[in-house]
């Protein structure tokens, strides 16, 4: 039987804990320390707990709900890639760890951005994804979640400090696990990283959105978009005939008057699907009423679908017509395209070849 994992216990429940093994409250801090502070892998280390405890400790629970089983480098950029194996039997999830960029001076910042993963597969069938591709195994606790950012840091031997819920799954349709993580992530008792740190990227889960936004934390939100009236995002998603424009926007309306930080679109730019010039005009409306700015990416290739990419003159034309039109606007071009660092490729790969 898979032990249940330490990571995603807050203060409160470790004085529960405590109170359960018969030991004072005081000692949960200690424990907290250990396992945030000093991201300690084995409960024998732990000097300052009573041997008794230690052993309750290691029989009932583990540190580390997964392990890393593949990690792929870029050839440029310094984008990595890992895989890894849940501690339940098998389950693959991948991250991907992004440097900073370069900063003034040609100076190179250590910080580190992780994009997470917060489900195993997704339900959710977006067109151009290949997390999609495979349907829904199964939520990621909340451990899972963290046990990621420890990996990355573990790989990196540097300290996260941003995180994209960009990896695979919708993470609002695991709004519960999602919060119990963001809890740990901003505490100072845990991870101490910012909301302003931290994007929440959804494909528009309404409800979902409106749990989020009763988090109450200033957190970042992008939204992937991808089409601006609801034929062309049908298309593209079909999570649009479940909460279409009509539900989404108003929910995006209720965020704003909540969150801090404007809203990003998301928008895949796809040959002949949602790249045409009146497209951006509609986004364009969309994204005024809703203060956005938006991110355009061409679309980045995807072995087994049948989307094509723009010319880039094509995109450039997309892009100066938003900004024409008074929306901030920015190209992103997938980092670590040669190591399949849009989300679902790597697992679908080794899936595919039967090793999942
Ligand atoms: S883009 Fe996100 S929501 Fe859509 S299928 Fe992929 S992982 Fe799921």
């Amino acid at each position: 039987m898979v032990k249940p994992c330490l990571l995603e216990y807050t203060r409160e429940a470790l004085v529960d804990l405590m109170a359960e093994l018969g030991h004072k409250p005081f000692r949960a801090a200690q424990l907290q320390e250990w396992v945030w502070k000093h991201r300690t892998t084995d409960f024998e280390q732990m000097s300052n707990l009573p041997p008794a405890l230690r052993a309750q400790l290691a029989e009932r629970f583990s540190l580390r709900p997964l392990s890393v089983v593949e990690v792929s480098n870029s050839s440029t950029g310094g984008t990595r890639k890992f895989l890894s194996r849940m501690a339940d039997g098998g389950h693959l999830v991948e991250s991907v760890i992004i440097p900073a960029a370069e900063g003034k001076g040609g100076s190179r910042s250590d910080r580190i951005t992780l994009c997470v993963s917060s489900q195993v597969g997704c339900a959710f069938g977006c067109k151009f994804c290949a997390s999609g591709l495979l349907g829904l195994t199964r939520n990621l606790s909340a451990s899972e979640i963290l046990g990621q950012i420890l990996a990355a840091e573990e790989i990196s031997g540097t300290r996260v400090d941003n995180l994209v819920f960009m990896g695979m799954g919708e993470p609002l349709a695991n709004i519960d696990n999602l919060l119990s993580a963001l809890t740990l992530i901003m505490s100072p008792e845990g991870l101490n990283i910012g909301a302003r740190h931290i994007t929440i990227s959804t494909s528009g889960n309404v409800p979902g959105l409106r749990r989020l936004a009763e988090f109450g934390k200033p957190l970042r939100l992008a939204v992937s978009l991808h089409g601006a009236s609801d034929e062309v995002r049908s298309q593209v998603m079909p999570v649009n005939r479940k909460w279409p424009l009509g539900q989404l926007l108003p929910a995006l309306e209720e965020w704003n008057r909540t969150g801090k930080h404007k809203i990003t679109f998301e928008y895949i730019l796809i040959e002949g699907v949602n790249a045409m010039l009146p497209e951006a005009a509609k986004l364009a409306r969309i994204s005024r009423r809703l203060n956005a700015k938006v991110n355009l990416i061409p679309y980045n290739t995807v072995e087994g679908l049948p989307w094509v990419r723009p010319s880039e003159s094509h995109c450039r034309a997309f892009a100066k017509a938003l900004s024409s039109a008074g929306i901030p606007v920015t190209m992103r071009y997938e980092k670590g395209h040669d190591i399949n660092a849009a989300c679902g490729q790597l697992r679908l790969k080794r899936e595919g070849q039967g090793e999942g």
